[in-house]
């Protein structure tokens, strides 16, 4: 028999056994191409909660009906190109026996670690934050590095590198048995538990410089309390937004879950930062206007006593163009 878990129903919060159905199919037979594989160990994560409802992001859902998608390791039983009994781990679903050609299989190396750290550590969460540290933030020595889910799969990877790295590392993690782990057993400098109070407060005082660099797995309360203390020109890696896959609807407000489906680059700036281009852009400017290149309208309201109302319509909107007033 092969054991399988399959999606039943798209669900409406955090999934259930009505969702989530177990059965038990027919053994599959080895079929031309491709590798059949006994699997011993799937991975759990939290982005099999997106893959179950049907909204637009960077991969289709799962279908309904269908067996859940999961990474797996296990062993080969039959299949072009590898051995019986070999170790390989690959997307072979939420059941005891799944079936993948044989480009979609990679070898792993039981000797070097065990088969379930292919799934964590040595597998796609390790690499998300490894990937998050070195090119998408780019931790440098002597910054400030939080981390939300510390003790979990991708923040406990990300906060012991950024400490070796040279950061002071802060985790935040839910409960005294966790964040005891991440700051004994991970060595991180500081572990923040998100279900206390005043979270704001206790980040402050883990973090006297201010956060230079964020790496974000959370969310929710979480992230609001954290971007109250970034620092000017903070860094900030959206890798994802637990705490918020399981909403009926979206919070209000900019959903920065897209800043992780889009990939987006959101930057800030001041113009003064820019004293070069600001300089020039006056010479630049004149030529495209007198190219006819650039266009510009000025609503110029007279009089000095009149800048108090002006201004207000200006945060109104009854401005039309720039605003400016003739003193004279
Ligand atoms: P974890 O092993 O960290 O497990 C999830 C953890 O999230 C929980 O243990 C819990 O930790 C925390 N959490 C859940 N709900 C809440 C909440 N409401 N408030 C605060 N914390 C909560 O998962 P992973 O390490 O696998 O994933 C971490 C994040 O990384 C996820 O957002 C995931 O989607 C993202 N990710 C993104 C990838 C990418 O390519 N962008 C790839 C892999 C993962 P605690 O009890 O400590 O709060």
């Amino acid at each position: 028999m092969n054991q399988q878990i399959k999606l039943q129903r798209r669900p409406s919060g955090i999934p259930t056994k009505e969702d989530l159905v177990y059965q038990e199919a027919a053994a599959p037979k080895p079929e031309p191409g491709s590798v059949l594989v006994r699997n011993r160990y799937l991975s759990l994560d939290p982005y099999m909660r997106g893959r179950m409802t049907d909204t637009k992001s960077y991969v289709p859902p799962v279908a309904v009906g269908s067996v859940m998608e999961g990474e797996c390791v296990g062993q080969v039983i039959s299949g072009p190109g590898f051995k019986e009994g070999e170790w390989v781990k690959g997307m072979l679903g939420w059941q005891q026996f799944g079936s993948a050609p044989p480009s979609g299989l990679t070898r792993i190396d039981i000797g070097a670690a065990p088969a379930s750290a292919y799934l964590g550590v040595l597998g796609m969460p390790g690499a998300t934050a490894w990937i998050g540290c070195t090119e998408i933030a780019v931790v440098k020595p002597g910054e400030t590095f939080v981390v939300a889910a510390a003790s979990g799969a991708v923040g406990a990877v990300a906060g012991q590198l950024a400490k070796h790295m040279g950061a002071r590392v802060v985790g935040i993690a839910g409960g005294a048995e966790k964040c005891a782990y991440v700051k004994k057993e991970l060595g991180f400098d500081e572990c923040i538990d998100h279900r206390e109070k005043d979270l704001g407060d206790k980040l402050k005082a883990a973090c006297p410089r201010g956060i230079d660099v964020y790496y974000e797995n959370v969310g929710g309360k979480v992230q609001g309390a954290v971007f109250a203390q970034l620092n000017d020109f903070a860094r900030v890696a959206f890798c994802g937004m637990v705490a918020e896959y399981n909403d009926k609807e979206p919070a209000p407000g900019p959903n920065l879950m897209s800043v992780v489906k889009k990939r987006l680059h959101l930057q800030g700036f001041i113009v003064s930062d820019h004293p070069a281009a600001f300089r020039s852009w006056p010479e630049i400017g004149a030529r495209l206007i007198a190219e006819k290149k650039l266009k510009y309208r000025e609503d110029i309201v007279k009089g000095l006593r009149n800048a108090p109302d002006a201004f207000a319509g200006l945060l109104q909107g009854k401005n039309f163009g720039k605003l400016v007033i003739e003193i004279d």
